[in-house]
């Protein structure tokens, strides 16, 4: 089958000028290409046991719930604020210019679970450290976080500093 990377266009200027967009709609559109993406991102796991898997708001909700099942694990979203209907726990982050934050619901897991973040761009890295912070706060333990999509020139993978950083496609 064709490279995993064919399956993800380049939108430039969008959301705004400067920015190159990632999309992975055309990878979601492809069974094939979904199903090869879970394989490799189970490869990448190699055995480890995860309790839960969370999906960060709202393209990591995709794998991440695909992966939970294949793991018989449970899936939890992270979400913008004010999005979650019961009791939550907040983390704010910074962005390039204010800030912005994540939030979970407060029973979404015990204490000593082994965790997996995910999420489909890792860039800044700032959006899933906020989330690893989040999971540490609330006793969770991060056995790993993968992403589709790593933006190497971000240098997101250095402010993850001690966290197990795994992604599918290099930029
Ligand atoms: P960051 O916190 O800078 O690592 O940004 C990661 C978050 O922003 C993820 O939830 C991504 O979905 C989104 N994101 C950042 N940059 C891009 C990009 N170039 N293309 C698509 N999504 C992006």
């Amino acid at each position: 089958m064709k490279d995993l990377k064919e399956f993800v266009r380049d939108i430039p200027d969008f959301p705004k000028e400067g920015v190159v967009y990632k999309d992975i709609s055309p990878l979601l559109q492809d069974p094939e290409a979904m199903h090869r993406a879970v394989e490799l991102f189970l490869e990448k796991l190699d055995g480890i046991k995860i309790d839960k898997v969370i999906g960060i708001e709202a393209r990591g909700f995709f794998f991440a719930t695909l992966l939970a099942e294949k793991l018989n694990a449970g899936f939890i979203p992270l979400r913008k604020p004010g999005k979650l209907p019961y009791k939550t726990i907040k983390e704010e982050y910074a962005l390039e210019y204010g800030t912005d934050s994540l939030e979970i619901h407060e029973d979404a897991f015990e204490r000593g679970e082994k965790i997996l973040i995910h999420d489909d761009v890792l860039a800044t890295g700032g959006t899933a450290l906020a989330a690893c912070k989040l999971v540490e706060r609330m006793g969770g333990e991060i056995a790993q976080c993968d992403f589709l999509v790593e933006l190497e020139f971000l240098n997101g993978r250095e402010k993850l500093k001690g966290y197990q950083i795994e992604s599918l496609l290099k930029y």
